[in-house]
């Protein structure tokens, strides 16, 4: 079974809790940035054929840090709400356009498979310009030398 495709049938009706767990690369999450595993914990409500997901998703992105091209870490925690209705309630075109413009999923009554909102929602905190931390001071524009790690050195120069 892999983790974020929840079976409907296994949650009690009403309310219920799941906690879900998937190699990056099962939700679409490719290397290099994704090596880790992802970590989900949702409370499930089904109410008639709309089922809604509230919840978050947690893993840890590999990045570059753009001033000091240094590899780290960074943890990631996104919330995430899902809203379900079941296929056939809507017609194929109406469904393709709420999935769209208003990120409404379509469960089957038995399955509803969470993996692509997980991705997009993790694809979208990646910073664009990622920094090891907020306040990196990068490397030496004259002898390339890592400065967290200290003074280079060389004259210091005036800041413009
Ligand atoms: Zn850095
Ligand atoms: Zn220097």
């Amino acid at each position: 079974m892999t983790g974020f495709v929840l079976d409907l049938a296994t949650f009690r009706p009403g309310m219920d809790r799941t906690e879900e767990e998937a190699a990056a690369s099962d939700v679409g999450l490719l290397q290099p940035e994704w090596r880790e595993q992802v970590r989900g914990t949702f409370v499930i409500e089904q109410s008639g054929a709309r089922v809604t997901v509230r919840g978050s998703v947690q893993s840890r992105a590999h990045l570059e840090c753009v001033r000091c091209l240094r590899e780290f870490d960074l943890p990631l925690e996104v919330p995430m709400v899902i809203y379900a209705e079941r296929t056939g309630s809507t017609s194929r075109e109406e469904q393709d356009q709420l999935e769209r413009d208003d990120h409404m999923l379509f469960h089957d009554g038995r399955r509803l498979d969470l993996r692509e909102a997980v991705r997009e929602a993790l694809l979208l905190e990646l910073p664009i310009t990622p920094y090891c931390r907020e306040d990196c001071p990068g490397l030496c524009p004259s002898c390339g030398a890592e400065l967290s790690l200290g003074p280079c050195g060389c004259t210091p120069q005036a800041d413009d």
